[in-house]
């Protein structure tokens, strides 16, 4: 990517799994327990990474159920790269996630299709509620290595760093393309 200094990315997942919280957490630093997410959000951030000034643009839908058409067509095409994010409390979130991975893999990781890997990066969230823990954090890793992406649990309520971190990873990645 020469000159590109647009980054677009997607936060896919079930409702409830904490997505407007992990964005929030990493745009602000801070965890907002009930964010009105009831709408389409586009979010914008300039930030700087390795010396590049970037525009960040993330997109995050509000209704992901666990439907058939749980990946709006439009931020499969328009995104560089995908985050997504399931609640390790809640299994159906897990296969959920499972099921976005496989139709982001369709969409566009197909071979022949001529276009790079798009990099996406897998988030357990709300591991601060493991007492109650539905999902393993290896099935996490697991499916991660099966699509080919990075994974991380988080606690989008208790720290800042991990997400950063992913996000920060998953953003060099898409320069890298
Ligand atoms: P979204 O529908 O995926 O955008 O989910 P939200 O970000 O709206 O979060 C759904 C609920 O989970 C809210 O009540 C949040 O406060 C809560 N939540 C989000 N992240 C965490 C977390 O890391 N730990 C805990 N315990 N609750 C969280």
């Amino acid at each position: 990517r020469t000159g590109m200094n647009d980054i677009k990315l997607a936060l896919l997942g079930s409702r409830g799994a904490g997505k407007s919280a992990v964005l929030v957490r990493f745009l602000t630093r801070r965890f907002i327990g009930e964010y009105a997410s009831n709408a389409n959000s586009l979010y914008h951030k300039r930030l700087s990474i390795d010396g590049r000034q970037l525009n960040l643009e993330v997109f995050d839908p509000c209704s992901q159920g666990s439907g058939l058409r749980c990946v709006p067509e439009e931020p499969v095409d328009w995104a560089d790269g995908f985050v997504v994010v399931y609640n390790i409390s809640d299994r159906a979130s897990f296969l959920n996630a499972k099921n976005l991975l496989r139709q982001i893999r369709e969409a566009r990781l197909e071979p022949g299709k001529g276009e790079p890997e798009v990099p996406v990066c897998l988030l357990g969230n709300k591991q601060d509620l493991c007492h109650v823990r539905q999902v393993r954090e290896d099935e996490g890793r697991l499916l991660a290595q099966e699509n080919r992406c990075h994974f991380r649990e988080v606690s989008a309520a208790e720290s800042h760093q991990d997400i950063s971190v992913l996000f920060t990873q998953l953003i060099r990645q898409v320069m890298e393309q």
